[in-house]
């Protein structure tokens, strides 16, 4: 089978502030990161999807015990953000003291202001991660 993007792809694609997904022929589901099969149909004619890299937070949590490699950027808050297409994503959360975060970030519309480069493992790569700060 075929990938309509693969990883490295996306990844790349991400490093040049782009999120892309794959969107399903037969039922336009949007999928992101990529993925060989729509999870909603497993319909296997999927095209590459440019998200707008706009949505709202779902949850979130502040880390103050970084993992390796991280150390230097305690605290800082991680969000799963639903995007626009409906896919979920992670990412940090920039702009905002970690001492401020509380419950009232939930469902709050946020967009990516930039990404960042985490050192990655020798397949993918260095890992990009996607940044957002609040919109509203
Ligand atoms: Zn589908």
């Amino acid at each position: 089978m075929e990938h309509a993007l693969i990883y490295k792809d996306y990844n790349e694609a991400l490093k040049d502030n782009r999120i892309l997904g794959v969107k399903c022929a037969a039922c336009g589901t949007v999928t992101t990161p990529p993925k060989m099969v729509c999870p909603k149909c497993a319909g296997t004619d999927l095209s590459v999807y440019e998200l707008k890299a706009e949505g709202k937070i779902k949850t979130f949590t502040t880390v103050f015990v970084a993992a390796e490699g991280r150390e230097d950027e305690v605290p800082y808050v991680i969000v799963i953000v639903e995007l626009e297409e409906g896919p979920w994503i992670m990412g940090n959360l920039g702009e905002i003291d970690p001492a401020d975060a509380g419950m009232d970030l939930i469902g709050q519309p946020v967009k990516m202001m930039e990404v960042r480069v985490f050192p990655g493992d020798p397949y993918a790569g260095d890992g990009a991660r996607p940044v957002f700060c609040l919109s509203a």
